[in-house]
């Protein structure tokens, strides 16, 4: 049994930061490649087959309609368009560009408009970079490491590596980065419990000169890594953080964002607040302008993905009353049972939904990466401690009392002690 939302069905949406949305827009649902792990193609669900290849003009203009209205009706003050796929540049850049115009046209009003590319790089070219800098677009590009790596999963259609290309293209973008031409990239990189993470982290961030990066922990559906995966990323984790910390002007989200709390410190009230207003709702539009919720949940909940929502004919407010998806953003905000006491629950919040399922097809468990998450927020608050982050800040970021950390100026606690607090 799903469990009921606390709240009435708008405040759904209310309950985040003043009002805040992303898109997740599939103007695609084809690709240039096959990545053998992709959650999108390959994870069970074929209901990209059914749906148009492309996100045509109409169903775009009804996408567009559909925003306009939810950014009156709701006064959002933040809009986040994620241009995706599929293979998001294989749609023409001159309807690229006609999309982007009419976005920034019609969603004018919005304080924060902000248009993102997810690729895989290997089509970038001038025509697309000069794109990129005409509108403002943040570029995201999936590489896996090394080409020993990379290539192993990440492969065109006839099993060839592509290591090569993403690299071109990735280098091609940083050149436009450099000449003032568009904003710097971000990289996305998922972990491989197979692979040596020091040496995909080498790669992207000297071998490549990657500043932006973010680590994803592998999906636990269908389970490409075998069951030892959650296991193996404990001392990955620990490892990557050590990397990280030797030098923390890389902005490698993960673990920067908790890092700089620690420092900040807050109280446990505040970092509720601010953890809400960091969380906009996501939602997906597919290329036949049905809607859903984050496409990433898809293969654990394809249930919920059929809503019998769709552009032309609902608004944000069917949407943000629809019982399932209202009972779905409140599972997004809600702190799994089995969290309550632990006192990394605060940065944590259970870990990403997609790897907590349960049996029943809800989200109630806590992380499969609980002991690696814990581990790595116990070495990170020892860290800032390190650094001069007061212990009482800590503490109140962690909901705890100072005391329980120990007395100050006695010595900083160590990541082993912040564990034996947490657990
Ligand atoms: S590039 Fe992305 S969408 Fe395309 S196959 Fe790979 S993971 Fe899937
Ligand atoms: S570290 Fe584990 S117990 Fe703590 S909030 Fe995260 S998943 Fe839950």
């Amino acid at each position: 049994m799903r469990d009921t939302p606390p709240y009435a069905p708008v405040d759904a949406l209310r309950h985040t930061a003043g009002s805040s949305l992303e898109v997740i827009l599939k103007v695609t649902e084809r690709c240039n490649i096959a990545c053998t792990y992709c959650y999108f193609f390959f994870a069970g669900n074929d209901s990209h087959a059914e749906h148009p290849s492309l996100l045509k003009r109409d169903g775009f203009l009804e996408t567009v309609d559909f925003l306009a209205k939810a950014l009156e009706e709701h006064q959002l003050d933040r809009i986040q368009i994620d241009f995706h796929g599929g293979e998001p540049l294989l749609v023409k850049p001159e309807y690229f560009a006609w999309m982007c115009e009419t976005l920034q046209e019609r969603l004018g009003a919005c304080p924060q408009l902000i248009l993102a590319v997810q690729t895989n790089a290997m089509l970038v070219n001038d025509t697309w970079i000069e794109l990129f800098g005409r509108f403002n677009i943040q570029v995201g590009v999936s590489i896996d490491g090394p080409s020993e790596y990379n290539d192993r999963f990440r492969v065109d259609h006839k099993g060839r590596g592509t290591h090569a290309k993403v690299v071109e293209g990735i280098r091609a973008l940083q050149a436009a980065h450099a000449r003032g031409v568009m904003d710097d990239l971000g990289v996305l990189c998922v972990i491989n419990p197979d692979f040596d993470i020091t040496r995909v982290y080498r790669h992207i961030v000297d071998e490549l000169g990657v500043r932006n990066l973010n680590f994803l922990l592998p999906d636990v559906a269908g389970s490409t890594y075998g069951p030892g995966a959650a296991k193996a990323m404990i001392p990955i984790l620990r490892e990557l953080t050590a990397l990280w910390l030797a030098d923390t002007s890389v902005n490698l989200t993960f673990l920067r964002k908790p890092f700089q709390r620690f420092l900040a410190g807050g109280r446990y009230d505040e970092e509720m607040a601010r953890f809400r207003q960091l969380k906009a709702p996501i939602l997906t539009i597919y290329s036949n302008g049905e809607i859903g919720p984050d496409d990433a949940i898809r293969p654990l909940a394809p249930e919920l993905f059929v809503t019998g929502l769709n552009v032309a004919t609902s608004s944000l407010t069917d949407v943000m009353t629809h019982p399932d998806l209202v009972a779905h953003v409140h599972r997004s905000f809600s702190l799994p049972k089995d969290c309550e006491a632990c006192c990394w629950r605060n940065m944590c919040r259970g870990g990403e939904l997609s790897h907590r399922p349960t049996a029943d097809g809800g989200f109630a468990a806590r992380s499969a990466y609980c002991e690696a998450l814990s581990d790595m927020y116990a070495e990170l608050a020892a860290a800032a401690i390190n650094q001069g982050a007061r212990l009482d800040s800590v503490a109140g970021v962690l909901g705890l009392r100072p005391d329980e950390l120990g007395e100050e100026p006695a010595a900083a606690p160590s990541p082993a002690m912040l564990q034996t607090v947490a657990s």
